[in-house]
């Protein structure tokens, strides 16, 4: 059974579901708790409808008749994998912080710098506290880097 527009059979692209999908997870967990994580999710669940969406109005242009279901059935099943596996793992709490970003929290432990700009919100040296030898080689095993740019002291917000 072809999808409308794509060379070959649906068994084809069987393997894109379980790729698609798993890509989709790992983006999800990495954005856990994060609203982009939920973004990307939905975003994720949008394609797949829109994904039948263009398959069936394709079938009706071409055709003049609705294409095979089977297409359209997978793309059912993967968002209804997708959906709970991806909520659950969105969930999931994140690891403790070692080296948050003073302004959104970011982990900035392991980036080249020991005090970068933090690549989540871009504040120029971001490190709210100093990676000390112990986390850095509980985390990473690596030894402690030098400051390539000194702290500063930055005042509180008034
Ligand atoms: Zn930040």
């Amino acid at each position: 059974m072809p999808i409308v527009g794509c060379p070959g059979d649906v068994e084809t692209y069987v393997i894109l579901f379980p790729i698609y999908g798993a890509i989709v997870l790992y983006a999800v967990y990495r954005l856990r708790r994060r609203f982009l994580g939920a973004a990307v999710l939905a975003a994720s669940l949008f394609g797949l409808a829109l994904l039948a969406w263009v398959d069936y109005s394709l079938g009706v242009w071409f055709t003049g008749r609705p294409p095979g279901v089977l297409f359209r059935l997978m793309l059912v099943v993967e968002a209804a994998l997708l959906f709970p596996l991806g909520g659950y793992l969105w969930t999931v709490r994140r690891e403790r912080i070692e080296v948050p970003c003073r302004a959104c929290g970011y982990e900035l432990l392991g980036l080249e710098s020991s005090n970068p700009t933090c690549p989540e919100c871009g504040l120029p040296c971001a490190a709210k506290v100093m990676p000390t030898p112990e986390t850095i080689t509980a985390v990473n095993a690596t030894p402690a880097p030098s400051w390539d740019t000194p702290p500063r002291v930055v005042p509180a917000a008034a």
